[in-house]
């Protein structure tokens, strides 16, 4: 994810980095022994320590930029994870020259189909490349990224997510796309969104290996803080065909306790869900916690992660693709 500018967005984190949402503690619905799930009457509750089991397995990988081997052990992981929890994965590859040495990198998009034969359609993604390197990291930016948060958590929900969607009474179909190349990045000039804009444009254009209608699109990123604040971001609120999406998400949280999610704008973020949005049309709001100081640094590591967080986000989720309209 890019914030609207690069310089500002680490002063932003100073000054705003210590803030953290409310606790357990503070929330009535969740009970410390419920921490790590949040419960709604239809369903299992939304296995937080599992998703984060997820999330932990992911980093072990290690390093998952586009195109290299850990991305491929990964895609590895998520096509038998998907596939044995029932659901039709493909992947959507193509190809890109690598910005800096211009030498060819294969990409792919990940796309996990439930319940196929429906065409109007529900989107969860994220993305699930990590930055090749910790540009902002104060000792080492050449050091190792391993992306708990960014790249990881957006993942492991949808992974945990697997579990939930054969049983979950929804109207539409649903699809989760895990997204190449969001940040294939090395200066700060070169493309991001790259396997967003590859993928709105396949939808745009009927080129899509599937028949689909996009009803909505949720978009996951940084999903995982153990201090977690979601703000409404601002994009996704000024699209007026959008608003509804955010403020419905947002009415959900509310009525399940879910006081993370703060009815409140604070960042603009430019991140895949504007390719979804403007190259394929698809209404399309993104989650995203971007009070995160380990953002882009060696720090970002599962133990600045919880399964509370990642438990909260996936209930609330779980029940907007039950209540999408
Ligand atoms: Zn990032």
């Amino acid at each position: 994810m890019k914030n609207v500018c690069w310089l500002i967005c680490s002063g932003v984190l100073a000054a705003f980095g210590l803030s953290c949402g409310g606790t357990i503690a503070e929330n009535p619905m969740i009970s410390a022994g419920e921490a790590s799930s949040v419960s709604v009457a239809h369903a299992k509750p939304f296995d937080g320590e599992r998703a984060y089991g997820y999330l932990k397995q992911l980093c072990a990988i290690g390093p998952r930029p586009s195109g290299s081997p850990g991305m491929k052990a990964q895609q590895e992981l998520l096509e038998r994870h998907f596939t044995n929890l029932g659901g039709k994965v493909t992947l959507q590859r193509f190809e890109i020259l690598h910005p800096v040495d211009r030498s060819p990198v294969p990409l792919a998009n990940l796309i996990v189909e439930w319940f196929p034969d429906r065409t109007e359609r529900l989107m969860l993604c994220a993305h699930y490349d990590t930055l090749p390197y910790p540009m902002l990291d104060p000792v080492d930016p050449r050091g190792i990224f391993v992306g708990a948060n960014d790249g990881a958590s957006g993942v492991a929900i949808l992974m945990e997510m697997a579990h939930h969607i054969p049983n979950l009474p929804v109207r539409y179909g649903i699809d989760f796309v895990l997204f190449d190349a969001e940040e294939f990045i090395f200066r700060p000039t070169d493309r991001y969104f790259i396997g967003s804009e590859y993928f709105a444009r396949s939808y745009r254009e009927g080129r899509l290996p599937y028949q689909a209608k996009y009803r909505w699109a949720v978009l996951l990123d940084m999903v995982g803080d153990k201090d977690l604040d979601i703000y409404q971001e601002r994009n996704s609120m000024w699209w007026r065909e959008v608003r509804p999406l955010v403020e419905h998400i947002w009415s959900i949280a509310r009525r399940l306790g879910v006081r993370e999610f703060i009815p409140r704008q604070k960042y603009e973020i430019r991140d895949d869900h504007l390719m979804l949005r403007n190259e394929g049309g698809i209404p399309a709001c993104v989650i995203i916690d971007f009070d995160y100081p380990p953002w882009h640094t060696q720090g970002d590591t599962p133990d600045q992660c919880s399964a509370a967080s990642l438990a909260k986000v996936g209930t609330v989720v779980r029940q907007w693709l039950v209540e999408a309209k």
